[in-house]
């Protein structure tokens, strides 16, 4: 089945056309990064205006890419939410009207299960038939916990199987993403934060070990507080983001005098080595964050005794993230899956492939389908144990 896939829920302009839930045949992702950059966050209306702009050439070109003509293509899929209402209102418009203009199948996809459905996305060969739509070779398992890890969420999330999600946890206030968005604009590094904060952390890493110290000294060049929330699978990173912001001032309230020797020390110690405060800011600022995140979700790995764990949302593309997680997990032999870089963030391939479970499964939306820009992932309550 090839399902044509449309993203335009924030900045990202996206078209891509997947086969079976899994195999890519094209996909586009025309990016508004360079302007909002100015603005250093995305602007609502600058960003609805150049969906519109975007999203014609783009649909073109993924049926270019991918050798298709409509005639091939077997349904039409695009996010109804979450995200800016005017931006999903381009994309969505489109999608319906194609599947009405080309008389094929339309279905609205929850942005939030596209990124878990990333997870299935590959860079294969598709075989020439599926026989299973549930289970190919490859595929992460069931029951398996997913780390939603986006712009505007965080949450820890139990999946027993196909389209079933309980919900175990999720951020008190900021999101992850957001956090090192923000963290990024405190410190100066422009936007998106979570690339320029993991750059800047290499680089005050390669530097310490250029000089043959240990990573740890840049990663702990700060003490930054965490969020643990014993007892609960919750998160939260406005503490995180407000120390980052006083360290950054160098307003340190008075109440903190004795980590205000530890701040000048390490003041001391980034002169020492030659390394400017920011990047060993940044460094700490990714430690305190992947330590919580990765300590969690281990922890909800173990209680619920899952198969697999699997990394969603844009701060899936984090290289400290994974490799934590990857050294947590895998002395209790819990197997690891992240989707590649150009799949963590936004796109349409993962909608297209989100589309395919829901399409194997008879679901269909009417082309009255709206918008929903506060949408949540459908949470079930537990109902038996998955152990
Ligand atoms: P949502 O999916 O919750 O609606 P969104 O679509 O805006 O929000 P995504 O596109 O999934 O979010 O992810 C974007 C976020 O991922 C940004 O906050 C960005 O800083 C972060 N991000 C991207 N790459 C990295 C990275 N290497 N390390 C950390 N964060 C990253
Ligand atoms: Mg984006
Ligand atoms: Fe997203």
């Amino acid at each position: 089945m090839l399902v044509l896939g449309i993203e335009s829920s924030c900045d990202e302009t996206g078209a891509a056309i997947v086969k079976d839930g899994r195999y890519l045949l094209s996909n586009v992702v025309a990016s508004q990064i360079e302007i909002h950059n100015r603005y250093g966050g995305v602007v609502p209306e600058v960003a609805s205006r150049q969906q519109l702009a975007t999203i014609i050439p783009v649909v073109e070109t993924a049926l270019e890419q991918g050798g298709c003509t409509w005639a091939d293509i077997d349904a039409v899929a695009a996010t109804y939410g979450p995200g800016l209402a005017g931006s999903l209102l381009v994309g969505l418009t489109v999608g319906k009207t194609l599947a009405l203009a080309c008389n094929l199948p339309f279905l609205g996809v929850n942005h939030l299960e596209a990124h878990i459905y990333a997870n299935w996305l590959r860079k294969d060969v598709a075989p020439q038939k599926v026989e299973d739509w549930r289970y190919q070779e490859g595929d992460p398992v069931f029951p398996l916990l997913c780390l939603v890890v986006s712009g505007a969420h965080s949450e820890l999330v139990l999946v027993p199987e196909h389209g079933h999600y309980e919900l175990l946890g999720r951020t008190r206030d900021d999101a992850a993403g957001e956090a090192f968005d923000k963290v990024a604009r405190i410190l100066g590094l422009g936007y998106p934060g979570g690339p320029a904060i993991q750059q800047a952390a290499q680089d005050a890493e390669a530097e310490l070990q250029q000089q043959g110290k240990p990573l740890k000294l840049a990663r702990n060049a700060y003490r930054l507080p965490r969020a643990w929330l014993r007892g609960t699978y919750d998160f939260s990173f406005s503490g995180l983001k407000t120390a980052m912001l006083h360290l950054a001032e160098g307003a340190v309230e008075s109440q903190h005098r004795k980590q205000v020797s530890q701040y000048t020390r390490m003041g001391e110690l980034a002169a020492q080595h030659g390394l400017p405060n920011v990047s060993l800011l940044a460094a700490s600022f990714q430690e305190a964050a992947v330590d919580v995140l990765a300590v969690k979700t281990r922890l909800a790995a173990q209680e619920y005794q899952v198969k697999q764990v699997v990394l969603a949302g844009g701060v899936a593309a984090n290289a400290s993230l994974r490799a934590r997680l990857e050294q947590e997990l895998s002395p209790l032999h819990i197997r690891l899956n992240y989707p590649p870089i150009e799949f963590c963030t936004d796109n349409a391939a993962m909608i297209a492939g989100a589309a395919f479970f829901h399409l194997c499964r008879d679901e269909r939306h009417g082309l009255d389908l709206d918008v929903q820009p506060g949408l949540s992932l459908p949470f079930v309550k537990r109902e038996k144990s998955y152990a």
